[in-house]
């Protein structure tokens, strides 16, 4: 059997999951050729963190070195962006004219940060967090002493906060929430988080609405003002606000979009059978996701489909929350507000740290917030994705799994 062409947009870590899982089932079945707008073999995104923070370098997180493409007779061409796609003649262009020409393709854009469109927000110093290059001049801009602030009290903001603190900068979060990653955490934990993180230096400005940033007379970044006239000085901003799904090139190819690349459960495009859309630039049942675990789900359903197995279907994921702080273990996952119609367990210990919060509806845990002690967070979060009725098991369910559920799982 001829091989078939199969191209792959984006050399990110849910395109390269896609293609190791398709190597794992049809190795011999494409002519695979990868482009890559970073100059950069896969690497782990999420291990930029410790990177900054000075606890990893770059080589460490180089998830696929260069020789694992010449292994698998993959043509690579880092550093070079694809620019246009001619459906017609199934031909891919990049910025420098290299072309290919597909039989499948698969796009895997992954996502860009959003950056606040407030005035002073192309200023020098204002910054995003999302890849190598932003991460490499992060670390050049800590390695002058100054005033950071982060602009985002999620996860990446917390994370990029913690870094450049690690690093001797003095940094400031801002953030419009009422407390800190207030869509991942309830406010007790939320609470204790931020106090954990003082601790350690940094300072927070909560409910705090950015207006402006303002520049010196060298158009570089010197403070930003708040919409009630404060000001706090400022030597470099990070704007960590949120990501929007890249999806520039699947417009323009006359693609749906929909809050991201509209794909079916088989992860082919609803637009074009012979196109593929895994990762954070795909928007699966109307979700975009943007963590590793459902992308990795979604590249195992792509891989059979693409190794035309056939049979696999991605139905959407439940997706739980880390911070990668180290010595702060948080953990949640699922309806961990709770409301209404649902009741909540909750253990809270000031002395030492420890907050626990489980959500039950109907017989059900339905959420789950943990702080200080997660040791049993993955448990909670098979609970939760099974949904089994809890039965007896609901009256011990804050002391972690029974003997006999821990005898099973080793
Ligand atoms: C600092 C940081 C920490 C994170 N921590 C966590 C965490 O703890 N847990 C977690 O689950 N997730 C975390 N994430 C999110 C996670 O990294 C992403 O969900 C994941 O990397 C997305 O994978 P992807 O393949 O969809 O996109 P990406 O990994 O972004 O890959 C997309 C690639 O496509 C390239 N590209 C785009 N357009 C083109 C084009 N036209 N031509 C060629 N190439 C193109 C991009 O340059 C990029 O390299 C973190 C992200 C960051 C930035």
């Amino acid at each position: 059997m001829s091989k078939l062409k199969l191209v792959m947009v984006g050399n990110g870590m849910a395109g390269v999951r896609t293609l190791e899982e398709l190597l794992q089932l049809a190795p011999d079945r494409y002519d695979i050729t990868v482009f890559g707008a970073e100059p950069h073999p896969n690497y782990n995104r999420i291990m930029l963190s410790p990177v900054l923070a000075g606890e990893q370098t770059l080589d460490q997180i180089v998830l696929n070195p260069l020789s694992w493409y010449q292994q698998h007779h993959i043509t690579l061409h880092v550093g070079k962006r694809v620019v246009s796609v001619d459906r017609a003649t199934r031909t891919v262009r990049a910025d420098d004219g290299t072309e290919a020409r597909y039989d499948r393709l698969l796009l895997c854009t992954g996502s860009k940060p959003f950056m606040l469109p407030v005035p002073g927000h192309t200023l020098k110093g204002v910054m995003a967090y999302r890849d190598i290059a932003d991460t490499q001049a992060l670390i050049e801009a800590a390695a002058r002493p100054g005033r950071a602030v982060v602009i985002g009290g999620g996860l990446l903001g917390l994370e990029a906060a913690n870094g450049l603190r690690q690093r001797g900068m003095d940094v400031t979060v801002v953030h419009v929430g009422p407390w800190l990653l207030d869509r991942q955490l309830d406010e007790a934990a939320g609470r204790l988080l931020q106090g954990a993180l003082e601790a350690r230096g940094l300072r927070f400005c909560l409910q705090a609405h950015t207006e402006a940033l303002l520049g010196d007379a060298e158009d570089r970044v010197r403070a930003l003002r708040f919409q009630d006239g404060r000001e706090i000085p400022a030597d470099l901003v990070v704007m960590a606000v949120g990501i929007r799904p890249n999806t520039e090139l699947a417009e323009q190819m006359g693609l749906l979009v929909q809050r991201g690349i509209v794909v079916h459960d088989t992860l082919q495009t609803v637009t074009d059978a012979r196109i593929y859309s895994v990762g954070e630039c795909a928007a699966h049942r109307g979700t975009a996701y943007g963590l590793v675990a459902p992308l990795y789900e979604q590249a195992k359903v792509a891989a059979n489909h693409l190794a035309e197995w056939g049979m696999a279907r991605y139905a959407g994921s439940q997706t739980s929350t880390k911070l990668k702080v180290t010595g702060i273990d948080l953990f949640s996952a699922g309806d961990f507000m709770g409301g209404e119609h649902s009741e909540a367990i909750v253990l809270n210990d000031p002395y030492r740290g420890i907050y626990k919060k489980l959500v039950i509806r109907g017989d059900k845990l339905v959420g789950a917030c943990l702080y200080g002690d997660t040791g049993d967070g993955s448990w909670y979060f098979e609970l939760l994705r099974e949904g089994h009725p809890l039965g007896p098991l609901r009256d011990q369910l804050m002391f972690g799994p029974p003997a006999a559920a821990l005898t099973a799982a080793h």
